[in-house]
């Protein structure tokens, strides 16, 4: 059993299991597969592509030039926390209402 078998891509035109027979790295963020499918009916061939889309955790070791946007969740949380951050710098306290 291949390492590749693990994404369970399946045929865009029967919807059958199919199989990555090769794989290469093009890029930092892009990853390109060469995926037949397993159905012998249909036994479509093609290249799939996977690509680093968004970010959900920032790398602890980050490689320069290396840019993966963060997802719209991981950016609200990143606000929030600057946020309480901010919260937590402040020497007086907001005035109370009244
Ligand atoms: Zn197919």
């Amino acid at each position: 059993m291949s390492e590749f078998n693990q994404w369970r891509i399946v045929c865009p035109h029967c919807g059958h299991t199919s199989t990555v027979r090769s794989s290469k790295q093009m890029g930092d963020t892009v990853r390109e597969s060469t995926v037949t499918c397993d159905n012998p009916e249909c036994m479509h061939s093609w290249v799939a592509q996977l690509v680093a889309v968004r970010t959900i955790a920032p790398s602890m070791n980050p490689k320069p030039g290396v840019y993966i946007p963060l997802s719209p969740r991981s950016q609200a949380a990143e606000q929030q926390a600057a946020a309480a951050q901010l919260e937590l710098g402040m020497t007086h306290p907001p005035p109370r209402p009244g």
